[in-house]
């Protein structure tokens, strides 16, 4: 794997579209509590820190343990942002709460705090709190080069790893042995983690959409349902693979087919200004007119990026539009108990005419 620098990221242009965005919503102050939007918005990584945004002002309230590194981040990705250290959380409040004076409200994130979150900012900040529904997430969306740099270099990792690993399937391996293997080639070739535990199930472990990896043993004539990503620099990718080892059988062979083709539809599907309810649609009428409607029971696909599922969402009950820049997987399946699943994954750019695939590993891999 090449370890040729990644694109820089346009950190410091985020702030001022937030801006816009509590402008044009009539609030004065975000107080931003979410680890990915604080790295989003500032290039800070650690795992404590929350960030207040008003028009004129930004202030990153850490504790004692990133004092250097706040420091150092923000500098690095040149964001204008004061960093206030609080030894204690109650000294931390005090801190926001001097930098909230004479604004009347403040914007929380209404999906990442807790009942308990609210009530401490309530009581602690001197002015109203209010929910301020998901400004960074809807920011998030739309990948700047440098992000997409990282999305696809974390998928060519996962893609060469298990093209590194995959015929370990057929050599008497258990689920989780391969879950393992896959996972150390993917650090080996430069990733700083999984962006999930791997995924890894063969025979009728595959019939769970999510099942974890046992130390059942993967036997001649299976399907094996390998899902599975990683990190590079904070970014996620997210691929499900397929495999057959040996022939699995005709019921298994339909299977597989019907949701190859529902795959390619709902890629096909994909493309700016499509509503992602649409994609959905594309996937799920090919796995419907085989009969297996009850079979696909998850949505078709998510976003990708900070986070290994966030906005959009590529569901039937979706109502947002596909944005040129989002980066969202496609992955149908099918899960018949008794007998096994299939699931097919890539993770894609949306482009102003179609879908980038990020994701390059083979589809039929009969082992
Ligand atoms: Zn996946
Ligand atoms: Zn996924």
């Amino acid at each position: 794997m090449s370890a040729a620098p990644l694109a820089p990221l346009d950190v410091a242009g985020r702030l001022p579209r937030l801006r816009e965005r509590l402008a044009a919503a009539g609030l004065p102050a975000l107080l931003v509590t979410k680890r990915e939007n604080v790295r989003y918005l500032t290039g800070f990584t650690g795992s404590a820190g929350v960030l207040l945004v008003t028009a004129d002002d930004a202030l990153l309230v850490t504790d004692g343990r990133y004092a250097t590194q706040a420091e150092e981040q923000l500098g690095t990705s040149g964001v204008p942002a004061r960093v206030g250290i609080g030894l204690t959380a109650a000294a931390q409040r005090e801190l926001l709460a001097a930098a909230v004076r004479g604004h009347d409200r403040v914007g929380l994130e209404e999906h990442s705090v807790t009942w308990a979150d609210q009530r401490e900012y309530a009581a602690a900040l001197g002015a109203e709190v209010v929910p301020a529904g998901t400004p960074v997430e809807g920011l998030r969306r739309v990948k700047d080069a440098g992000e997409l740099d990282r999305i696809r270099r974390a998928c060519a990792i996962a893609d060469d790893a298990f093209a590194a690993v995959v015929t370990r399937l057929a050599e008497g391996v258990t689920e989780r042995q391969f879950a393992l293997e896959l996972e150390f080639a993917m650090r080996e070739r430069g990733a700083s983690g999984t962006s999930f535990d791997p995924i890894v199930a063969a025979g009728p472990n595959g019939a769970m959409p999510h099942a974890r990896p046992t130390d059942r043993v993967i036997r001649r004539g299976e399907l094996v349902v390998c899902d599975f990503g990683c990190v590079v620099d904070g970014y996620c990718s997210d691929m499900t693979r397929t495999v057959w080892v040996g022939d699995p059988g005709p019921e298994a062979r339909r299977l597989f087919s019907v949701v190859l083709e529902s795959q390619a539809a709902g890629r096909d599907a994909v493309a700016a200004d499509v509503e992602c309810a649409a994609v959905d649609k594309a996937s799920r009428d090919v796995i419907a007119a085989a009969g297996l409607a009850d079979a696909f029971s998850h949505s078709t696909g998510h976003g990708v990026g900070l986070e290994i599922h966030e906005a959009p969402r590529v569901a039937s009950s979706a109502r947002d539009t596909l944005l040129a820049g989002d980066v969202v997987t496609v992955e149908p399946g099918v899960y018949v108990p008794g007998v096994g699943g299939v699931r097919i994954e890539d993770t894609v750019v949306v482009t102003a005419t179609g879908a980038e695939p990020l994701t390059l590993a083979p589809k039929e891999l009969v082992l």
